[in-house]
């Protein structure tokens, strides 16, 4: 059962209850509504953030997240920040060797120094 028949059900529910001016029905019923939109709403959201989190294969290294291609090169320095909490991937910008910035949150990260 998809969330479009799940609505339409609630609506036959919905016009049911009203139809025998049934008040607390009524309510229960649009309070399930909305909890299926929201669901709806964080389905979405969610398979979202799965797409964009399989499209990289980002590993935390230094205190940026480093992206692999396929063949296990180096693809890109991406920000920790705008990764974790926005779920954007956002390539750094390098300014001076071994030091970079990020163009959208404006973080910016220093490479440690290995021995
Ligand atoms: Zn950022």
């Amino acid at each position: 059962m998809d969330v479009n028949s799940i609505i339409q059900g609630c609506e036959k529910i919905f016009n049911i209850a009203s139809d025998i001016k049934n008040s607390e029905l009524l309510e229960e019923i649009c309070s399930l509504k909305k909890a299926i939109y929201e669901l709806t709403e964080e389905n979405v959201q969610l398979k979202k953030e799965l797409a964009n989190k399989n499209k990289y294969n980002m590993k935390p290294e230094q205190n940026y997240y480093a992206n692999y291609n396929e063949d296990g090169n180096l693809e890109g320095k991406y920000c920790t920040h705008c990764y974790d909490a926005e779920n954007l991937a956002i390539r750094l910008n390098e300014y001076e060797k071994g030091k970079y910035y990020c163009p959208h949150c404006k973080n910016s990260y220093q490479e440690r120094r290995t021995i």
